[in-house]
């Protein structure tokens, strides 16, 4: 398989929170990938802009120490700071607007990615825009949570295009910057095999998990604020969801795909108490409880959720999705299961109806799908059945060609070339905060206190009840 990278246009990239942990953790390292991989050039430019001091050397030499695991061969090493800058800025302040309005050039694409607190997206951009940095063909990138709530992210949406047109604005989802999310749209739209299945005449359920081994030590104060359901459903899941459900759009621009997008969440039903499951994950030997690693022994925030969406339209009414999500479960996994529905009738004599098909498409870890199928067991005896999987990793299929990026360094040269089908709308934001926030509200109003669950286990009784009243089982999390 030949992958071909294909090379964007010069830029300079303004990276506004250049110091901070995103950036340490994936934008440099990211940015340094496609650097090898060819994608960019000599001519581009990344302006690391954050508070504090540095001189430019010494900031390199964290750049330096953020790349270091990819870094084999110090010339790379060396061509690639040479591209690198820092200027000390204070967002909300005077000091260094006026050298990063020297220091960005005419005739490359001018991107801003904003990887800081949310509080600081109105305050950069309406700078930006009143000093003449941004033009009309910037774009402007800024980072999750999106709000915090609908009308928190009209206000951001608000702030934002006072300065800037929405085709200028990249909100970042990053679960759409992964390979087999992407994967998911060519698998339904480039095939003919699934699509005619792709409803709720042939599917059972729809199961999208995301399960997180680590607790929330360490960031659980912030954390407290948002919960399962602000933190994953409303976003990642959401965008999951989305892609699992919507139609197929007439053509793979942004807008045509985000218009389907949308449509789905306008069509999912308000979701009742009983088809939701909250959870707290409690203490466990060396591991503090979560309302120790919050900070807060009242907390009522959810560290795990699960819940039963119905999609009301012509294609999915009949047809659940399962959404959970949650802190120190048993490991770390996201998938998307899709159960089709069992054979109508059994022509094997004194065979059990096997179980339908699930089609797993796996995003963490070992990227990739499995088809669970119904074989007969190999050698004599009869017609027995048994159950065989067709298995894709990623990994292994794509041996010899560019191994899948990580979501950042996808999604940030789709900024430079000015790709935004990876990225959320406004619109789409506040439909899902629309959706979102009666839920929540609903949790806050009756004062509901979640469930407690073990660190290590699948979550809360409450979400195996959850399944079991439907008659249906969750996959494991974990073997
Ligand atoms: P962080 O580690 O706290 O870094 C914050 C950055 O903002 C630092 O570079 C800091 O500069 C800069 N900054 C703070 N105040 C400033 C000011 N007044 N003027 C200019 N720069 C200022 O935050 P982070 O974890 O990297 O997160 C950044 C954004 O990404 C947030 O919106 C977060 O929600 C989002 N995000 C983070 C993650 C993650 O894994 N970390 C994941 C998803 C989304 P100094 O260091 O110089 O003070």
């Amino acid at each position: 398989m030949v992958s071909r990278v294909i090379p964007v246009s010069s830029f300079d990239l303004v990276l506004f929170g250049a110091t901070g942990d995103l950036a340490q953790r994936k934008i440099w390292p990211g940015l340094f990938h496609r650097f090898l991989a060819g994608q960019f050039d000599e001519q581009s430019r990344i302006l690391g802009v954050s508070r504090s001091e540095h001189t430019r050397e010494a900031f390199q030499a964290r750049v330096q120490k953020a790349i270091a695991e990819e870094a084999e061969n110090a010339d790379d090493v060396a061509r690639f700071l040479e591209l690198v800058d820092y200027i000390s800025l204070d967002a909300t302040g005077e000091r260094g607007w006026e050298q990063l309005a020297g220091a960005v050039r005419d005739g490359v694409v001018r991107a801003f990615y904003l990887s800081v607190a949310p509080r600081f997206f109105g305050p950069i951009a309406r700078r930006l825009q009143q000093s003449g940095v941004a033009t009309a063909d910037s774009r402007i990138v800024v980072e999750k949570p999106f709000g915090h709530d609908l009308d928190s992210a009209k206000a951001l949406n608000a702030e934002l295009s006072e300065c800037f047109e929405e085709h200028q604005i990249y909100r970042i989802d990053h679960y759409l910057g992964k390979e087999t999310v992407q994967n998911l749209m060519a698998l339904r739209f480039a095939n003919s095999l699934f699509e005619p299945l792709w409803n709720s005449s042939h599917i059972d359920h729809v199961q999208i998990t995301v399960a997180e081994s680590l607790s929330v030590d360490g960031r659980g104060e912030y954390y407290d604020q948002s919960g399962a359901m602000r933190d994953m459903v409303q976003n990642h899941l959401m965008q999951l969801l989305c892609l699992t459900a919507m139609e197929p759009p007439s053509k793979f621009t942004p807008n045509a795909v985000r218009d389907e997008k949308v449509k789905v969440i306008e069509a999912l039903e308000a979701v009742p108490v009983k088809d939701i499951a909250r959870g707290q994950y409690e203490a466990s030997g060396d591991q503090g409880s979560y309302r120790e690693h919050a900070g807060n022994e009242d907390s009522t925030t959810e560290s795990f959720v699960a819940m039963k969406v119905d999609v009301a339209n012509w294609r999915w009414a009949g047809t659940p999705f399962y959404l959970r999500t949650g802190k120190c479960l048993r490991r770390r996994m996201s998938e998307i299961s899709v159960h089709f529905r069992a054979p109508p009738h059994m022509i094997f004599p004194g065979t059990e109806t096997p179980q339908g098909n699930v089609l797993v498409i796996r995003l963490q870890p070992d990227e990739g799908m499995t088809l669970h199928t119904t074989i007969k067991d190999p050698g004599p005896g009869g017609m027995r059945l048994t159950e065989a999987s067709l298995d894709m990793t990623f990994a292994d299929s794509l041996k010899g060609s560019e191994q899948p990026q990580d979501a950042y360094e996808r999604l940030i040269m789709d900024v430079i070339r000015g790709d935004q089908t990876l990225f959320m709308r406004g619109d789409e934001v506040e439909a899902a905060w629309s959706w979102a926030d009666p839920i929540i509200a609903g949790w806050t109003d009756r004062n509901m206190k979640p469930q407690p669950y073990d660190v290590g286990s699948s979550g809360p009784e409450d979400a195996l009840l959850l399944m079991h009243r439907d008659g249906r089982r969750w996959r494991a999390i974990g073997s």
